[in-house]
């Protein structure tokens, strides 16, 4: 037998079939979908590669299998090289996602090794033989192996610390062959230190339980369907997820619910943990050590594990016998990949629930635009839930407009209306969040006389200011320089630290309530592994008065005692250079609003813009999707973006500028003659935005129509003949459908 073998080469790009021979060793283990180890041309060491085909013959003098490593199943080797035609990447990266965690090394053979634990048992000799006891002279021994007699299973530390002896006396007693170490293999569960607090089935409003019906009939009929469930924060949708989830695992079937990574907080897992207990449930999220992911992984492959929550590629969890994918905050952009391979985990979860024959549940308070108009095409089920489920108010907005406030000579942070609500809740004590929307927008440093701004070398983006270092540092490479007196280009002192970041928002506060206790989250902040808990907890459990933060402060969390949110500033994220500027700045302050008010007390959100007037942020103050999407879909419309049509940003990258201008200039051409005629209008190519990072050199192609399949084919047959033939071999190029990220 031969199989068809892709090679996970170093060698970029590769996406050719080679042909192996089976071994009769290994004749009944290989199959579609195995990852193997072949010798491949004159390396020294084997190459990983996966079966993709078997056949009978070959025409080819071939080589042999070396060795078997895993399996997957052929509907996931499918599933990878559909992806790779859709997403223009190599199938064997979209492979590596499909694989368990950690089983991969640079060195081929090294493995994450199971994590193995000594424990303590007493030996049979002493087991037969209690009396044995009595030879012992030491009070400390005598104390030990009575209490390893009550105690077996315990490792060292524990005993030294529950037992009170140190490790000569434990070590002592292993000499005598009285007791002995065993050697056991343990989980890495994430969920170990969790305990479970009861968290019991609710009874469904009447909204919910219309939109757990409709679901339910499609998981009774097995078939596939698509959901959108459109309700405000706070109406019910989790609990509607949990019901859905429960009716599935009676069915002895599995789920995977998608949650953004920063959504994944330990609040909700413990409504899980309460409802189903953690033995059914794994977790599987960046912040997780390899180890952990491993573990995780091999949790649900042995089918000990029912329930996935976790980030964008949980999407890919081994579950078999799945029977519903939930993707909760649909909207949110880490859905899709940013670097190959650039995956929309919304549209793999669609793929495999069609394949499944079950449905998939999207979810939002402020569903993405597409998917909204997908839902008014009919193309999705729209399920709405438009109360509160518990009954409390959505809080009220109020706009400040800031080009008045600084009319009337007010220069600092805090409009008088907010200065006053904050004051008025520190009397109450009552607690608040201070959102920043940084995005874009950070203290750089600039020159008032010759409007020079401090750059980084590698990067040319501005460098932004840490007090907390007092250094000026590159977000993207992480370069940092002192800070300067004079301005390196014209001499002048007049230089100025411009814009508001978290950490000086806060020096703010200090200054004017100085009795307030305060608590900033932020990417400085948020580090270490569980930072991001500790901050909320310590917000939440010490009572402090004032929350500070970025995009982090937005999701998901449940602070029943917050009664004000401030928005400092948001027009940040509507001067992005995005297509979906309007619609994340409506999102953004929309997920904010949320945060006030969720239980018995009122909430009160001030939004602080120099565009009060501007759509997204007049219907956020009424918290009105629906007015936001009529005017936003209408403009889209007009201007040919999605979804009425596709963007296709063609990137390259590298050191040498003049290769990327002839290379983008070949691949241009190259489109134009080919993918022109099927309607896609193709741009010349520029310098991106941001045009250097990490001292490579950006360009890109934009190109706008609709890409359909036979695009896809094109697009793909484009790329290859650049792969073989010798042009532009310094240069990277990639190709993004719709990215998050326009810069
Ligand atoms: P969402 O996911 O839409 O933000 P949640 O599911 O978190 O909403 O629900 C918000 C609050 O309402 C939670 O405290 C939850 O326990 C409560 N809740 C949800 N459904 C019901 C219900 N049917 N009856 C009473 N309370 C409910
Ligand atoms: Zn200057
Ligand atoms: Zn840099």
């Amino acid at each position: 037998m031969i199989a068809e073998v892709i090679i996970d080469s170093r060698a970029k790009k590769l996406n050719r079939k080679f042909d192996y021979k089976i071994p009769d060793n290994l004749k009944d283990l290989i199959d579609v979908g195995s990852r193997v180890l072949v010798p491949f041309a004159n390396f020294k060491t084997l190459e990983q590669g996966y079966v993709i085909k078997i056949k009978e013959k070959t025409e080819f003098e071939v080589k042999e299998i070396a060795g078997l490593d895993e399996n997957l199943s052929q509907s996931r080797i499918e599933l990878a090289r559909w992806m790779a035609r859709k997403y223009f990447c190599n199938v064997s990266e979209c492979i590596k996602l499909m694989l368990t965690p950690g089983t991969r090394n640079k060195e081929i053979g090294k493995r994450i090794q199971d994590k193995k634990v000594n424990f303590i048992y007493l030996t049979d000799k002493f087991r037969e033989n209690p009396n044995l006891v009595e030879l012992l002279r030491g009070e400390k021994q005598k104390k030990t192996i009575e209490f390893i007699s009550k105690n077996e299973g315990f490792t060292m530390p524990e005993i030294m610390e529950l037992a009170d002896v140190s490790r000569e006396t434990i070590n002592s007693l292993i000499k005598k062959d009285f007791i002995k170490i065993e050697e056991q293999k343990v989980d890495r569960n994430p969920l170990a230190l969790k305990r479970k607090e009861e968290n019991e089935k609710l009874k469904l409003t009447d909204e919910q339980q219309l939109a757990y019906n409709k679901i339910t009939k499609a998981i009774e009929d097995k078939r596939f369907e698509e959901f959108l469930i459109y309700g405000v924060t706070g109406s019910g949708k989790t609990e509607v997820y949990m019901q859905l989830i429960e009716e599935v695992i009676n069915k002895e079937k599995g789920a995977i619910l998608l949650v953004p990574e920063i959504s994944l907080t330990p609040q909700m897992l413990d409504r899980f943990i309460g409802r189903f207990g953690k033995e059914k449930l794994a977790v599987l999220h960046s912040k997780l050590s390899i180890g952990e992911r491993h573990d995780e992984w091999i949790k649900i492959k042995e089918n000990r594990a029912k329930i996935v929550i976790g980030a964008r590629s949980a999407i890919f969890a081994p579950l078999e016998n799945l029977g519903i994918i939930i993707i909760d905050e649909e909207h949110d952009n880490s859905y899709k990949s940013e670097s190959n391979p650039r995956y929309n985990a919304k549209e793999i979860a669609e793929r495999i629930c069609k394949e499944d024959n079950i449905p998939l549940v999207l979810g939002s308070a402020t569903p993405d635009i597409s998917s909204f108009y997908r839902a008014k095409q009919k193309d999705i089920t729209l399920l709405k839930l438009t109360k509160r489920a518990n009954n409390s108010n959505l809080p009220k907005v109020e706009v400040v407009d800031l080009k008045k406030e600084l009319a009337s000579g007010n220069k600092s942070m805090f409009s008088q209306a907010l200065y006053e609500s904050i004051k008025e809740n520190l009397k109450n004590k009552n607690q608040t969040i201070l959102f920043l929307n940084r995005r874009g927008y950070s203290t750089f440093v600039i020159c008032r006389e010759c409007g020079y701004t401090m750059k980084c070398p590698n990067c040319n983006i501005s460098l932004t200011y840490h007090s907390f270092k007092n250094k000026l540092k590159c977000h993207y490479c992480g370069h940092e320089e002192n800070i300067v007196n004079k301005c390196p280009s014209c001499g002048s002192d007049k230089i100025r630290y411009f814009g508001t970041g978290t950490q000086k928002l806060e020096q703010e506060i200090k200054k004017i309530f100085p009795k307030a206790s305060t608590i900033r989250m932020d990417v400085d902040t948020v580090t270490k592994k569980n930072s991001h808990e500790e901050i909320l907890n310590k917000f939440k459990n010490e009572n402090i008065d004032i929350l500070i933060g970025t995009q982090m402060v937005v999701k998901g969390h449940h602070f029943p005692k917050v009664t004000l949110v401030g928005v400092i500033s948001a027009d940040s994220s509507l001067n992005i250079d995005d297509f979906r500027a309007n619609e994340k700045t409506f999102q953004i302050l929309t997920q904010v609003a949320g945060r006030a008010g969720r239980e018995n007390l009122p909430g009160k959100v001030i939004i602080q813009t120099y565009n009060p007037d501007s759509f997204p942020i007049e219907f956020s103050k009424e918290q009105n999707y629906d007015l936001f999407y009529k005017t936003e879909i209408e403009l889209r419309k007009q201007l040919k973006y999605p979804p009425f049509c596709d963007i296709i940003v063609i990137g390259f990258s590298g050191e040498d500028q003049n290769e990327i201008i002839k290379f983008s200039t070949l691949v241009h051409n190259m489109l134009k003659t080919n993918i022109e005629k099927y309607g896609i209008n193709v741009f010349m190519p520029m310098p991106a935005p941001i045009d250097r990072i990490k001292n490579k050199y950006r360009w890109r192609i934009i190109a706008k129509g609709n890409v359909t399949e036979e695009v896809t084919i094109v697009i793909n047959k484009c790329l290859q003949n650049l792969y073989d033939s010798a042009i532009g071999k310094k240069t990277n190029i990639s190709v993004d459908i719709n990215p998050n990220n326009m810069v």
